[in-house]
């Protein structure tokens, strides 16, 4: 057994390639530690560029030779079911581990991530074996369309929401009949090594999927950027490291689905539902630690109500408590590592350099129930204007920028002034200027009234620095096909 399932247990991670449980080819190893108390969690294989080519190896050959590609939508559709039934027996398993592994608060994890994982994979199983083909029938022509898999898959994640964003690559990836390498973030190897291990249990041929830790360009992810063999790259993690990888494809002209970060808009209209609009806004930003790509990080409040939202917001946050992130009542936990931890607070320090004031949180707790873990409270800064730096760069933590503003025009023009464009959120009783604000917001997701909605037909993605491209439904299906088009005389 290499998994865990109560808590002081140590978990000996391997890669998964071809079916076979794998050390790093040089038996380098990393740990991997819990953000609550640094404990360790975990002896991951530091994977290196050998290991990375190794899996593209029993990826390439699961693909030209297996079962997998020529298998039908349905019978594919039948295992990732399989797969999905197992993540159902296993979520308090699944969600205890991804809550020690990334400091996830266990509600979030065991009521929202792990049975998304699980929605994930039903979802595109049944999309794949259901959504309608294109045919167009022109006098004595009969045109229509073939959507072959794309082939071997690289999928890169980072560790906010291990394996919820993982299988949001890995399920399309393979209900449309790729073979895959899965490279989780380092930081969270924990889930996707236990649902690489229920997955051969449910019966996913050898080489569908494969899974290799470690770290990016030189070593391990190295290969899954850039050697020819590999037939499409989706990503999902900072604009930075999704840079490094379009070069990296780029020579072999292997497209990318990149999904990057963000710094999204929350804008609340005098006329908001305050009763809806405050509780939302505070799960915008604080849910997740605030470690959410989609974050409304950049909360705009009309300034006819600037006073009263104020107050209302930072007593919330103030009441949001922080701690051991296996404890139920507690809402916000550890964030990932104490480099993250530096950052954020780096941020709230410039912050201040640049006349911000911190209105509530800005320090590190350090009290008996956080000294062990990377602990920072939920943190509010007003005064700042929209070009600086800390309303311009993704802190990626509890930290909310507050800004103000009076008319429609002037609200929308701040949300577009982002070099990001993945999200907007907005409260108005008023539909009529929803909608029109929604036609010209730069996001790729606009909630109105709402946050964090997802209804996985929908394409996800981001504009700018967010995202080059999108994937959900039809959207994923383009990206990990080769759709051919087929013209018959009649
Ligand atoms: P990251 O970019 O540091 O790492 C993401 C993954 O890329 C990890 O698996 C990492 O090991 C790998 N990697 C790093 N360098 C690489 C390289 N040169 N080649 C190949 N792989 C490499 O991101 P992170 O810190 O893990 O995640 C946080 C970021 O992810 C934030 O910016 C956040 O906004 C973003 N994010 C975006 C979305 C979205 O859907 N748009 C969702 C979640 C997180």
């Amino acid at each position: 057994m290499t998994h865990t399932h109560n808590a002081p247990s140590i978990t000996q991670v391997r890669h998964l390639i071809g079916g076979e449980w794998k050390h790093a080819s040089d038996g380098a190893t990393f740990e991997s530690i819990d953000p609550h108390d640094g404990s360790l969690l975990g002896v991951v294989p530091k994977g290196t560029a050998e290991d990375g080519q190794a899996a593209i190896t029993a990826a390439r050959h699961a693909f030209d030779s297996g079962p997998w590609p020529q298998m039908s939508p349905k019978e594919r559709a039948k295992i990732l079911h399989a797969v999905a039934d197992k993540v159902d027996e296993h979520r308090e398993e699944l969600a205890q581990l991804e809550t020690r592994d990334g400091g996830k608060g266990i509600n979030q994890s065991l009521h929202a991530e792990i049975p998304r994982v699980a929605h994930n994979l039903r979802f595109f199983a049944d999309y794949a074996s259901m959504a309608a083909n294109e045919a167009y029938p022109d006098g004595d022509l009969l045109s229509y369309v073939l959507y072959p898999p794309a082939g071997v898959v690289s999928a890169i994640s980072p560790w906010n929401a291990p394996l919820m964003l993982a299988t949001w690559k890995i399920a399309p990836a393979l209900a449309f009949g790729n073979t895959a390498i899965l490279k989780p973030a380092p930081q969270t190897p924990l889930t996707a090594h236990r649902f690489a291990e229920l997955a051969l249990e449910a019966g996913l041929p050898d080489g569908v999927l494969n899974v290799v830790h470690g770290f990016g360009g030189e070593a391990v992810a190295g290969p899954l950027t850039s050697d020819p063999r590999v037939d499409r790259i989706t990503f999902t993690g900072s604009s930075a490291t999704g840079v490094k990888i379009l070069q990296a494809a780029a020579p072999n002209h292997t497209p990318v689905s990149a999904e990057m970060g963000g710094k999204s808009a929350n804008i609340i209209f005098a006329d908001a539902d305050l009763d809806v609009a405050v509780p939302m806004s505070i799960r915008a930003i604080f849910g997740g630690n605030g470690q959410v790509c989609l974050a409304g990080s950049r909360l705009l409040v009309q300034n006819s109500i600037m006073d009263e939202f104020l107050e209302r917001f930072v007593d919330e946050a103030n009441k949001l408590s922080v701690g051991d992130p296996k404890d139920p009542s507690n809402f916000i936990g550890p964030l990932i590592e104490q480099r993250h931890l530096d950052k954020v607070h780096g941020y709230v320090e410039l912050a201040q350099q640049e006349g911000g004031k911190v209105v509530t949180g800005g320090a590190r707790l350090t009290g008996d129930a956080h000294a062990k873990g990377f602990y920072y409270p939920p943190t509010v800064i007003t005064g700042l204007t929209n070009d600086s730096r800390t309303a311009q760069e993704e802190i990626f933590g509890p930290v909310e920028t507050v800004l103000g503003f009076d008319t429609e025009d002037e609200a929308l023009r701040i949300a577009n002034d982002s070099r990001y464009g993945l999200a907007g959120m907005l409260f108005t009783q008023n539909l009529d200027r929803a909608h029109r604000m929604a036609a010209r917001w730069k996001a790729g997701t606009v909630w109105i009234n709402c946050f964090f909605e997802r209804d996985l037909r929908l394409p996800f993605g981001g504009e700018g620095a967010s995202g080059l491209g999108r994937e959900g439904g039809q959207y994923s299906r383009d990206f990990f096909t080769e759709p051919r088009a087929v013209t018959l005389r009649l």
